[in-house]
């Protein structure tokens, strides 16, 4: 699309999903800042109502709360998301796992108990292996034509993973239906660009990177233009604990049952949809950075592994696809 003429740079920003979320535009006046907002806070919540762990009315819970049997039709964008979500994990061997629920409320990231709260534990190794049966992703019942899943029992779907981006991409479908071409969104450290900035540039973006010690030479961003493009990271920084000196992220191993301990920092990826460049950050961080850059290659995925040496240094690498991307 053409720049816009004599547009400025507009700007709404909120919180939704435990994050923060903001949506950079080109107009040129603010009048529309109002219809806009109620239109991307519509999107977001409507996310919350059918993927959300947190909420205990969300179509995901109640999937989550039925007994063994018990048959739901879900909504269109919750059966687009598992589905996605059920092809990645075959394809990643589980280690994409959106029926990792059990495990991640266990290691206190789900919404109780909390690893924040006092007095919280990291879960014994037998409470660990109790828990691995319902994480069998392959369990499921899914008739996609239908939209029809199948509580195999016990099960519980997490999707935390693939949602934030899913709901980028909802938002900017939705700034374009509503005549908004030239925009940035993003939530949670995701992000979708589509069109050009007012000043006829694409939304150049530097690719986060882990905060650095005193001391410590942080790393060099990267920059891309997410011409349209999204970017998602998944980062060992973001939500995590230490127990004995070991940090303990969010991301778990679905085959060991256990927080990734692989030394990534993060995993940044790149693609066309957001809900995509999310899902694949989440797999390659878990698969991590040897299996991950197999997979990613494989599947022509752009993306750029940070691992932690035993220095205390980055090291970067890249995929092929992301060295054609990366500027
Ligand atoms: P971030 O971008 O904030 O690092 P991710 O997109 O990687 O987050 O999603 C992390 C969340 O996904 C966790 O909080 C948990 O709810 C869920 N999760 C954890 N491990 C897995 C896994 N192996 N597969 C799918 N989802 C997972
Ligand atoms: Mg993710
Ligand atoms: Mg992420």
């Amino acid at each position: 699309a053409a720049p816009l003429l004599g547009a400025r740079l507009q700007r709404l920003h909120g919180e939704s999903m435990g994050t923060t979320w903001q949506v950079l535009w080109a107009e040129r006046d603010a009048a529309r800042q109002g219809p806009l907002r109620a239109a991307i806070e519509a999107e977001l919540d409507l996310v919350v109502e059918q993927m959300s762990t947190w909420r205990p009315t969300s179509e995901l819970s109640r999937f989550n709360a039925a007994p063994a049997g018990a048959r739901q039709v879900l909504s269109e964008a919750f059966a687009e998301v598992l589905a996605a979500a059920l092809w990645l994990a075959d394809s990643s061997s589980g280690a994409f796992n959106p029926a990792s629920g059990a495990l991640v409320n266990l290691w206190g990231f789900g919404p109780a108990p909390r690893y924040t709260d006092p007095g919280f534990a990291p879960p014994s190794a037998e409470a660990v292996r109790a828990a691995m049966p319902a994480t069998d992703w392959r369990a499921l019942r899914f008739d996609a034509a239908a939209r029809e899943a199948t509580q195999p029992g016990g099960l519980r779907l997490d999707l935390s993973a693939i949602a934030k981006g899913h709901a980028v991409d909802r938002v900017a479908r939705r700034l374009r239906a509503m005549g908004v071409s030239h925009a940035l969104v993003e939530l949670g450290g995701e992000l979708r660009g589509q069109g050009l900035r007012p000043d006829g540039m694409p939304w150049w973006v530097d690719l986060e990177t882990p905060p650095v010690r005193a001391g410590q030479v942080a790393p060099r961003a990267t920059r891309v233009a997410l011409h349209g493009l999204s970017v998602a990271t998944s980062g060992d920084y973001r939500r995590a604990y230490l127990v004995d000196g070991q940090r303990l992220p969010h991301s778990i191993d679905p085959r060991s049952g256990r927080p990734v301990a692989h030394g990534l920092a993060s995993v940044s990826v790149l693609h066309a949809d957001c809900l995509w460049a999310d899902a694949w950050s989440t797999a390659l961080t878990v698969a991590g950075r040897e299996q991950g850059l197999a997979l990613a290659e494989a599947h022509g995925i752009a993306a750029l592994f940070l691992q932690r040496e035993a220095d205390g240094r980055l090291s970067e690498t890249l995929t092929s696809a992301m060295a054609r991307l990366a500027g």
